[in-house]
């Protein structure tokens, strides 16, 4: 079982938390203006890599709050959690 450190309540069970999948895609400001292929990248289209990983995790169980952490998605070994508005290091601490 993983160990998630929310940065609001602390270290919980990976059972408390939800995966948002990747941080940091942005709803485009125009997207009335988007063709159908632009809108489905948007919504559909991740860049998935394998290793090193910025995601979104909800903490559904406990305070309720999203974050972003670090996580390498081969290991799966956590690097760091930062609250929403926090800047992440490139390296993840
Ligand atoms: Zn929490």
């Amino acid at each position: 079982m993983l160990l998630i450190s929310c940065p609001y309540c602390g270290p919980r069970a990976e059972t408390e938390f939800r995966n948002g999948g990747e941080a940091g895609i942005v709803r485009p400001t125009r997207s009335a203006e988007m063709s159908d292929g632009e809108w489905a990248n948007y919504v559909f289209t991740r860049t998935n890599p394998k290793g090193r990983f910025h995601e979104r995790w909800c903490h559904v169980q406990g305070c309720g709050r999203w974050f972003t952490a670090v996580r390498d998605t081969v290991s799966d070994d956590f690097e760091g959690f930062h609250k929403v508005g926090e800047p992440v290091p490139e390296n993840g601490r």
